[in-house]
């Protein structure tokens, strides 16, 4: 494969209350990566595989070599996307986030989680970063959350002067209406995020056992480096050994997605306009700590709540592959569903059922309560809607949340009693738009196609031809848990290849995005 070296001068202050703006060369020679995201190729499809074990610290040096070898300007390079998505989305860059990453995460990582940081601490050490930017890397789907909620702690008597400027600010935004919306909206994108259906039982799946699918939507700026097949198997003694899909520098999955030795599957999907918070334990962590040492559902579950954050709420989904053939004692296998709202939580399992994931939650109190209703407009301003269910989405095909729980619902129950990873392919293909009544690939599609929307499928802000939508598949069954795998396609679920260059003819408005993407061309499955 093309080796790629990127470089990006830029110095790495600390600039929590200054303004500090970075430029980068614009004679800089701008190179895709022919393969999605360098650091694959070799037979992997687009994926790169990296295995760990041994000592947190140890993981960690090898985790960060790894990703080294492959790229040397991998970390750069993302680092440098990061920048541009923090300016274009919060108007602040990315030395502002490693210094909240200082100021906040790492106490807090450090003492709750001293494994988790030390891993974190061989991260930096094995890939010559800063422990502060792997923290980054690992409460990147966290921000969106504690910023909305950051004037609760920076207006305090240690922080009101380092934050002076970032105060103002937010107390201008808080006292703008308009201001405030517009803002959460920007935060909400990172919150409303894939497509998942979990499904077990002999009334539902081909041979009784789990199925599970999933598919990550995301702009195509970070989209780009969730295309790791992480593997982590700690020393003995120390929990169990787990494969995930993660990022350079990850110590958790973040889209979400993994099995482990404990026979355990793991999903999520975000839960739109979420917008309660309180900074406690980060997700990287309480997930990871699951993934380790959870041996049942129920441990799932009471992890996750204890000092939840309520950063990067989810409608989470585990099953365990139970006795057959497992050394369980015969039991059956098992799905559990956990809407993790902040104070309010929905818990329920089934040996029999499906389980669908949306992007919103059947829990009433969640979205009704802690989620703003700043997601579609279009619901909260029609005469009538804005009261019951208005502004979640939930009931409106119009919204991608609406039109994805529809279709979900019609295709489980058509494949009923037949779902089997073929099928789950399928399903998270599938184009269908219930409020055009046809079949569209758009931005409220299963396979969610953003970035080819002009606006018909488009409510509550989307823009038109923004670069964003479905970016991956992966799929497993209990024969494939029982492995500890799972298999994985990069690019669209549906196998349409998205092009930067053909994508920025078209649509030059998004130009200035296009030396920070990269191509998904037409790819394989791989076994993780
Ligand atoms: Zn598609």
């Amino acid at each position: 494969m093309m080796k790629i070296h990127r470089t990006h001068k830029k110095t790495l202050k600390s600039s929590a209350g200054k303004h500090s703006h970075h430029r980068y060369r614009s004679s800089r020679k701008i190179i895709h990566h022919d393969d999605g995201g360098g650091g694959g190729g070799g037979g992997n499809d687009g994926w790169l595989r990296i295995t760990i074990r041994g000592t947190p610290y140890d993981r960690g040096v090898s985790h960060g070599k790894q990703v080294i070898a492959t790229d040397p300007a991998r970390f750069t390079y993302m680092f440098s996307v990061f920048d541009f998505q923090f300016r274009q989305g919060y108007g602040r860059d990315i030395d502002f986030f490693y210094g909240l990453c200082e100021d906040f995460y790492l106490g807090i990582i450090k003492k709750r989680f001293p494994k988790i940081f030390k891993e974190m601490e061989g991260i930096a050490a094995g890939a010559n970063l800063r422990v502060c930017q792997v923290i980054l890397i690992n409460v990147f789907m966290s921000l969106p959350y504690f910023y909305a909620h950051l004037i609760r702690y920076i207006d305090t008597p240690k922080y009101r002067k380092k934050y002076a400027d970032v105060i103002r600010d937010e107390y201008a935004i808080a006292a703008n209406p308009a201001a405030l919306a517009a803002r959460a909206r920007r935060l909400d994108e990172m919150k409303d995020r894939c497509s998942l259906v979990m499904a077990v039982g002999e009334d539902w799946t081909k041979d009784g056992g789990i199925v599970c699918g999933h598919s990550s939507f995301s702009n195509f700026l970070d989209a780009q480096f969730c295309n790791v097949i992480l593997r982590i198997e700690p020393e003995a003694g120390d929990g169990v050994p787990m494969v995930m899909q993660s990022m350079p520098g990850g110590v958790y999955s973040m889209t979400d997605f993994f099995v482990t030795g404990a026979g355990i599957v793991g999903s999520e999907t975000t839960i739109s306009g979420f917008n309660a918070f309180a900074l406690r334990d980060p997700i990287c962590c309480r997930i990871r700590e699951c993934m380790q040492y959870g041996r049942t559902l129920e441990e799932y579950a009471e992890r996750l709540q204890k000092r939840n954050s309520g950063d990067y709420a989810c409608s989470w989904m585990f099953g365990n592959v139970g006795g057959r053939g497992g050394g369980h004692g015969g039991r059956p296998p098992r799905i559990m569903r956990v809407e993790l709202g902040l104070n309010y939580v929905n818990v329920e399992t089934t040996k029999n059922g499906v389980f669908l994931g949306f992007n919103s939650t059947y829990d009433e109190r969640i979205r009704n309560i802690e989620c703003s209703s700043s997601m579609s407009d279009k619901a909260n301003h029609a005469t009538g809607s804005g009261a019951i269910d208005g502004a979640s989405g939930f009931r409106d095909v119009s919204s991608s949340i609406g039109n994805r729980r529809v279709q979900m619902e019609k295709l489980t129950e058509k494949y009923r009693g037949r779902i089997d990873t073929d099928v789950m392919k399928r399903i998270l293909a599938d184009h269908y738009d219930n409020h055009l009544g046809k079949t569209a690939a758009n931005s409220r599609t299963i396979c969610k196609h953003g970035y080819a929307d002009g606006g018909e499928g488009s409510t509550g802000g989307g823009v038109p031809f923004k670069p964003v939508g479905a970016y991956d598949t992966k799929v497993a069954d209990s024969a494939s848990i029982r492995r500890m795998s799972f298999l994985a396609h990069w690019g669209p679920p549906c196998g349409t290849a998205f092009s930067v260059r053909e994508h920025m003819k078209k649509h030059p408005e998004w130009k200035d995005w296009a030396e920070y993407l990269a191509d998904f061309p037409r790819r394989g499955w791989v076994e993780a």
